[in-house]
């Protein structure tokens, strides 16, 4: 089963998890439309559920998709835009790294009532 990034990447600038993937399979938007989050997606069709992306994850932000919570749901198919509109998707260059703080980490995570 695919692994899924959800919402909680918003605006991330690591990127860790591209620097890792050993198909390139986790791409960011690069289209023209306005309602795509800043985010990066996993193409479901090309992740070999590997897992190795969501230890480096900084803001864990990714789920196996038959883990990710509910509040996340969505994502499933966000991600899944990647398959259907490829041409818009681009594996992101790699070129800065910015780790967060606990305390970010914690706080984009409260934005979603995930924390104990
Ligand atoms: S490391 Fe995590 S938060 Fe950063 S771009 Fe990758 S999935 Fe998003
Ligand atoms: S699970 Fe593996 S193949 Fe899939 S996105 Fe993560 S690193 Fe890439």
């Amino acid at each position: 089963m695919p692994w899924v990034i959800t919402k909680l990447c918003r605006d991330c600038v690591d990127q860790s998890c591209v620097e890792v993937c050993p198909v390139d399979c986790i791409y960011g938007y690069a289209g023209e439309a306005s309602d795509v989050p800043n985010q990066l997606f996993i193409n479901p069709e090309e992740c070999i559920d590997c897992g190795v992306c969501e230890p480096e994850c900084p803001w864990e932000a990714v789920y196996e998709d038959e883990r990710v919570p509910e509040v996340f749901s969505d994502d499933v198919a966000s991600n899944a835009r990647v398959a259907d509109e490829q041409d818009s998707f681009a594996v992101p260059e790699v070129d800065e790294k910015d780790k967060p703080s606990e305390d970010q980490i914690k706080a984009n995570k409260e934005k979603w009532n995930l924390n104990d």
